[in-house]
Parts: C-alpha cells; structure tokens; sequence
C-alpha cells in the first residue's frame, strides 16, 4: 500500500514559464464551493478567473455524480439561502433537476447541471479555464500571489490579486506551505464509484419502494451507512436500499467479501433512469494518493457491476436495467483540511455555533462517521469567516470541504450547500479586500457582510 516508495531522484530543471493570464481573484476548483466564491466574487464587482482541471464546472456534482443538494431539508429547516439555494432554482428552471423523494429540495441532474454551470459562469463574467490543473503556487515570500497550472499547454503562469483554493484536497495550501491535517486512510470517510442506470420499469420500481418503504432507521450494512441518529430521525422514509444485496450474497450470486454494499438512490425518472446509486463504498483510500485512486476506480467499478446485478434479480423493476454510466471520477468524502485561524468543532455543529465574524449559516445536518442528525427542528449554526482563512500563508482562502474543523464538523460542513456558503463568503471577502485596499487578515467583516445579505444571504 506504501505507493511513494522513492526508488530514485531526478533534478527537474528549472525554466521560465509564460504568465498568460492575470486577474483579481483567482480562484482553483469549481465544485460547489469554488463555482459559489467565483460567482460571489463576480457578483461583488472584481474581475474573476475559474480554473478547473477537467472539462466541466460543478465538481463532484458534475464529475462524480452527487446530486443530493440539499436532501436534509425539512419544514422547518432554516438555510442560508444565496448561490447553493440558486444552484437548484436555477437547475430547476433549466430542466436539470427534479423534486428529491425525501426532502423539500431539488435533486440535481449530474449532466444537466454542466450546462447550469456554464450559464451561471458566463452571466456573471467569469473568465473560464477548464483543462487546467493546479500543479503549484507562484510565492512572493509567504504570499501567494498565482498558481501555476500543467495542461496540454504545458506549464503556465497565472497570476492574481488574490487567490481562492477550494481544489477540496487544499491542494494550494498545503503547496504553499500552510499546516494542514491529513487523518490516515484507515480513518476517512470510505470512496465511492457512483453511478447511475438506465432501463428501469419506474411504475414497478415506485410500487416495490411503497410495498416496502424504508427509513432511516434502516440504515446499515456494515460500512459507511452505519450510523446512530438523534431518534427524531427513525421513522422517516429514505431511499434506502440494502435488501437486494444481502439477497444477492445469500443466493450466492455476488462473491461472499462484498458486504458493505448499501446505501441510497437518488431520482427514478419517466425515461427508466434510476440515478446517483451511491452504493459502493471502498475503506482505505486516500484521495491525495493517485495509485489509492487507481485501486479505487477499478475496484469501485467491479463492485458497482455486482450491485447492478443483485438490483436485476432482487429489485421490483430493475429485471433489464444496464449501466448508464459511472461518475467521470472517484468520490472521495474526506482528505485534508486546513489549519485555520479558527477550526470548527463537535460543538459548534451540535450546539448552534455562534460568531461575530459570520458569513453565512447552516442547518444543524451531521451526516458522517457513523452520525445522522437530520435539520428537521429549525436549528443552525452560523459559520466564521476565520474557518476559510487558512494560517502559516498569506493572500489564499481555503473554502469548501477542506476548510479547517474536527472529524465531526467536517460531517456537517462537508456538504454541498455548507461548502456553497463558505465559498460564497469566501469569494465576498477576497472582492472586498480588493475594494478596500487590505489584508485578507484585515478585510472589514461588517462590509462582508453587508455584501453578504446584498446578495441574499442569512447570516443571522
Ligand atoms: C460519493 C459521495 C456522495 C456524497 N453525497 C453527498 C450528498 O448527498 N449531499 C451533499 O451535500 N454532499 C455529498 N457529498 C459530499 C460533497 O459532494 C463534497 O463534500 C462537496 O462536493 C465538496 O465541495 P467542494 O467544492 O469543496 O469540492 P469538490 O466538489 O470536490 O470540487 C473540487 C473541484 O476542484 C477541482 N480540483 C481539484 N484539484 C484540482 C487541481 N489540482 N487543479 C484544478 N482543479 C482541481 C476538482 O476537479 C473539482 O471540480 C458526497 C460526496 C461523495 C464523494
């Protein structure tokens, strides 16, 4: 498994690279979190650039295939509302998202939503860069003032007032030098290949689901679905399958080590696709690890195609379903996280954490290591501007699932609207820096925040 093993060193020369680019703010990665502080920092009047490493914006709604935006909302949920909220209104709008069958929100559609992307990039005046990936920080001392980029092109400089890492491994900041915290593979939260399939009989399927509903207290299957609730949770129906795979190692049709296969679908739609089969979990892998990732695409494909046949034999209307697709990429939960100025805690996602320095709110929605806690009471906490402020570099914010907190934190912030609001606040505070002539360290949070609620954001 040791997959660094040094059998020898070369010396890469050095060369001069071309600056091709130059921009305000600068920001790496365009999942949830990037594409939100791209459009905030648009939005807030400075000119922006959108790097990302594969072909479309989104992120791992994009390129693997999570379509669950919000799939905790209840009732009396109280949200941040701002551009994670507009990522479904808006895919609603352009047929790219349906009605999710557990909750009040929107389940996104993983193609459709590249167009979304698209949209809300050009609308909004940010310079896009697809095909590039991040390969290392350009330094002024302890400053980072660009990122270079390795794409067919070659190695290119580009070059920013301010830059914006939401890469979700923090992959510019821990180049760049800050601190940060990387649990043993053992320890993170399992990978998984999604995938999504075609041929279904929905009426059967619906039937099938309505004769045999299940909740979350049905949640289980000896890996990642695992998990304790606060109770409230029990009796409320998720889309939840596991039957069919102990049936199928029962009968003997999928080998006897698969047994943590489990977990939930995502929309059954009038075509016959059943997408987002967030299924197949693989313990061990760690995200920054490129031979971990190959292990775990190969492998992660192998286990998916026996999930699809234990759905063929055991599931009321999948009898001729076939592999539509899988996600462009493995889905890696959890890698590093930043050291920052402050790290949010157990407490703070339990108990309704509150700052001075807020930039936006999240409903109190735990879902990881072993925990679900779902938002269905109208409590949330706030989230600090300092928790994207990352120490030991200067002039780089760190937004999205890598910014700084403790295990348990990380189940809450991790998700996809919690990293649209750290973006989004992340992106307003780069802008206003910009507006105000001043440190990210020394940005005025009042002015942040009145940027904030100008663009629709709760942050109270
Ligand atoms: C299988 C799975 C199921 C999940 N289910 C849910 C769910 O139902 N609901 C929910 O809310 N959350 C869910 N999550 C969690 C959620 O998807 C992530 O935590 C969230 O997308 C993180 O957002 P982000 O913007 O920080 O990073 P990401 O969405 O990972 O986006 C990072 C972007 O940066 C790009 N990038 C990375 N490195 C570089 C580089 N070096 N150069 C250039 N670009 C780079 C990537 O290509 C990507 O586009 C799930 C995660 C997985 C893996």
């Amino acid at each position: 498994m040791n997959t660094h093993r040094r059998l020898a060193a070369i010396v890469e020369p050095a060369r001069t690279i071309d600056v091709v680019h130059e921009t305000d703010v600068l920001v790496v990665g365009s999942g949830p979190a990037g594409l939100a502080a791209a459009l905030a920092a648009a939005r807030a009047g400075v000119h922006v650039t959108l790097v990302e490493r594969f072909g479309c914006f989104g992120g791992n709604i994009t390129t693997v295939g999570v379509e669950g935006m919000a799939w905790y909302r209840h009732q009396h949920t109280v949200e941040a509302n701002g551009i994670g909220r507009e990522f479904e209104t808006r895919a609603a709008a352009m047929g790219a998202a349906v009605p999710e069958s557990q909750s009040k929100s929107y389940e996104l559609d993983a193609e459709g939503f590249k167009v979304v992307a698209d949209t809300l990039v050009q609308e909004a005046g940010v310079h896009p860069m697809l095909h590039r990936a991040f390969a290392a920080p350009i330094m002024d001392g302890d400053r980072v003032v660009g990122v270079i980029t390795e794409s067919k092109a070659g190695r290119e400089a580009l070059l920013a007032q301010r830059v914006i890492d939401c890469t979700g491994d923090a992959d510019v900041a821990h180049r760049a030098g800050a601190p940060t915290h990387l649990a043993p593979r053992e320890l993170l939260m399992a990978a998984s290949v999604m995938f999504h399939i075609a041929g279904v009989d929905k009426r059967r399927f619906v039937e099938g689901v309505a004769a045999d509903p299940q909740t979350y207290r049905d949640w289980g299957g000896n890996g990642e679905w695992n998990i304790e609730t606060s109770g409230k949770e029990d009796d409320m129906f998720s889309p939840f399958l596991h039957k069919p795979f102990k049936a199928a190692l029962d009968a003997g049709l999928i080998p006897a080590d698969l047994t943590t296969m489990a977990g939930t679908w995502g929309a059954i739609h009038d075509s016959g696709e059943l997408t987002y089969m967030n299924l197949v979990h693989l313990a061990g892998i760690d995200g920054t690890d490129p031979d971990d990732l190959t292990r775990g695409e190969i492998e992660g494909r192998r286990q998916a195609m026996h999930a699809l046949a234990a759905l063929r034999a055991f599931t009321p209307g999948c009898e001729n379903a076939r592999l539509r697709n899988f996600g462009m990429t493995l889905g890696v939960r959890d890698t590093r996280k930043i050291d920052a100025v402050y790290n949010m805690t157990e407490h703070d996602v339990r108990e309704q954490g509150r700052f001075d320095d807020t930039i936006g709110i999240y409903p109190e929605f735990i879902d990881g290591y072993g925990i679900l806690v779902l938002p269905t009471t109208g409590r949330y906490m706030q989230l600090p501007y300092r928790n994207v402020l990352p120490k030991g570099v200067r002039n780089l914010l760190v937004a999205g699932r890598s910014s700084g907190g403790d295990r348990v934190s990380h189940a809450a912030t991790r998700n996809m609207a919690c990293c649209a609001v750290l973006g989004q606040g992340a992106g307003i505070a780069a802008a206003q820096s910009l507006h105000d002539s001043c440190e990210l360290t020394e940005v005025r949070i009042d002015r942040v925040q009145a940027e904030l609620q100008r663009q629709g954001v709760r942050i109270h």
